[in-house]
């Protein structure tokens, strides 16, 4: 009970993926980026389109990341 509480008394959203706040902001700067310097590998959060800073590409991370691309390409093939 208290760990949903928890949950609900934040009103920031935090990516699954990368973990980081989501900020709308930064969403767009970060697409902007992305779209410059090519979609580098880990440097976008697939989740949320945001920077993910390089010192925050640990294993754990890595493997959301693959794992969330995986996801999207999976959903564009069959259309859904
Ligand atoms: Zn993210």
């Amino acid at each position: 009970m208290s760990l949903s509480l928890g949950f609900s008394l934040s009103c920031s959203l935090i990516c699954r993926c990368c973990r980081n706040l989501i900020d709308s902001e930064r969403q767009r700067e970060a697409a902007v980026t992305a779209m410059l310097f090519g979609a580098t590998r880990y440097a976008v959060c697939p989740s949320c389109k945001q920077e993910v800073p390089r010192e925050q590409w640990d294993r754990a991370y890595k493997a959301r990341w693959r794992r969330a691309v995986k996801r999207k390409q999976t959903q564009k093939e069959r259309g859904t």
